[in-house]
């Protein structure tokens, strides 16, 4: 049986690797995705038959079924249930359940340690496990909670100041029990620390806020799965710690990327310190040109090429597939078409990428940010549908912005911009958007849904 379950544990982590080797294209990422899962499930069966085997106490496999149960159908109905717009939070949550499992793992597990005869590596690997899941747990709902809406950024220095002074205890606290100068049990030195790093975890994410937050989630997503290793060493679960590194250093890269992305120094994320919005700042009220259906119709029309550029509103207008009507309707005018889509357009990283494929939008049509800048003066118009953030010219020529040093789109090369919006609203920075002044660009108010809808009618017609 044991043999049985290591080549299983191997073949699980396998999955996870081909897995992931498949999500690094949108196109096979549904097929990771499925693949991981599998490689996930085949994991949670050997650990319960490794549980069998070692003859754990019957109550003990009734929990755990129980467990298993219960965790099903939660995660069953909160991702049937969760809209799109909604991901980004869903994720953060699961990420939080990640890590109280890898905290709650070190507290039991303290608790089940003979004190004079535990081998110091396995102390060293439970008290990681127990601080990364602790801060894991905590900053994720905070996380959920602050994209949720309901919790605000706390930027004062007593916070930011208490999370540095926990921090340097985290790291701290251990050494000193280590050389017995903090004279209390293990057991109560492990629930000490994880009330420290949960604390820690709340102060972390607290003060963060606007353009930083994608950085933030994913590397909390990343802490998740180094405290998942850390518990896998401890039980020495090879899937467990290969799950915990593919997903450690998956997040430590996607945060890399998202840093390059917004211009972000990951020291300084690591660090804590993170670039103040100006909200005092006075902004200069704006000349804007209105543009009507029709005459966005005409325009588009007349082009023979078109960008379109999705943001956050496309989301939030669940107009992918209106859109994906309009593209078609363009191409059997020749018009070509193609989607510029910025990496941190949305709430989530690939957020365009899934909404495009809901509406079968084809994968050739889809060009990276560098690529799009590249050809920009090429378009004869460019449809901003819901973007605002990653089209700000601010971010180039204002230092000023908390946008400033953020690559973006630079749709205003472009010969005509048409951003379609509800209002004057601001975007997720909550920074006015130089681009909206400038003579090429002219504005498209409405519904993205409904707008585009009626520009399909009209095109039609034409
Ligand atoms: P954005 O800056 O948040 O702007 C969204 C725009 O959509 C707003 O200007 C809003 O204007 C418009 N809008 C909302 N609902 C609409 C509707 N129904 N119809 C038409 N327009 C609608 O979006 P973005 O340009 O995609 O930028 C993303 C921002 O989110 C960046 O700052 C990024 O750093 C941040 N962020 C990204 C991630 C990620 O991983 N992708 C995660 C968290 C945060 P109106 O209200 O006037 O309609």
């Amino acid at each position: 049986m044991y043999a049985i379950i290591e080549v299983g544990y191997l073949i699980a982590t396998l999955s996870f690797l081909g897995g992931l080797k498949f999500m690094s294209s949108p196109k096979n990422a549904k097929t990771g995705n499925l693949i991981a899962a599998l490689g996930m499930v085949l994991a949670v069966v050997l650990t319960f038959m490794a549980a069998v085997t070692a003859t754990v106490p019957y109550t003990n496999l009734i929990i755990m079924l129980l467990a298993i149960a219960v965790g099903t159908v939660i995660g069953k109905r909160l991702s049937d249930k969760v809209e799109m717009t909604g991901m980004p939070q869903l994720v953060s949550l699961f990420n939080a359940t990640g890590g109280g499992c890898a905290m709650l793992l070190g507290l039991v597990e303290a608790n089940q340690m003979d004190p004079f005869t535990t081998i110091l590596g396995n102390k060293i690997l439970l008290i990681a496990g127990l601080i990364t899941g602790a801060v894991a747990l905590t900053g994720s709902i905070i996380a959920e909670r602050k994209l949720a809406g309901k919790v605000k950024d706390r930027r004062s220095k007593t916070v930011i100041l208490s999370a540095r002074i926990l921090l340097g205890l985290m790291v701290l606290l251990p050494v000193l029990y280590f050389f017995g100068i903090i004279p209390i049990g293990f057991t109560a030195f492990m629930y000490v620390l994880a009330a420290i790093a949960m604390v820690y975890g709340v102060l972390f994410v607290l003060p963060i806020g606007g353009a930083d937050m994608p950085v933030v989630i994913s590397l909390l997503n990343s802490i998740t799965g180094i405290a998942t290793a850390f518990a896998g060493f401890v039980y020495g679960n090879k899937a467990m710690i290969a799950g915990g590194i593919f997903v450690g250093a998956a997040g430590i890269l996607l945060t890399i990327l998202m840093c390059k992305a917004m211009n972000r120094s990951l020291l300084k994320v690591l660090a804590g310190t993170f670039k103040k919005s100006k909200n005092g700042a006075v902004e200069e009220a704006q000349e804007i040109k209105e543009i009507s259906i029709s005459e966005t119709a005409l325009s588009l029309s007349f082009a023979q090429k078109v960008a379109i550029v999705p943001g956050y509103g496309l989301a939030v207008a669940q107009a992918q597939h209106i859109c994906g009507q309009l593209q078609q309707l363009l191409e059997k005018r020749h018009v070509g078409v193609d989607y510029i889509i910025h990496p941190v357009a949305g709430r989530m990283p690939g957020h365009m990428n899934v909404l495009l494929a809901e509406a079968n939008v084809e994968y050739s049509h889809l060009k990276e940010m560098d690529e799009g800048n590249e050809n920009m003066e090429q378009y004869d118009a460019v449809l901003v549908i819901g973007a605002n953030d990653v089209v700000n010219p601010a971010a180039e020529n204002n230092p000023d912005s908390p946008v400033y040093g953020m690559p973006i789109i630079r749709v205003y090369e472009s010969k005509q911009v048409i951003v379609m919006k509800r209002s004057m609203g601001k975007g997720y920075a909550g920074v006015q958007n130089d681009l909206f002044a400038l003579d090429n660009c002219s504005i498209l108010f409405g519904d993205a849904k409904s707008s585009l809808q009626e520009i399909v009618n009209q095109l039609k017609l034409i």
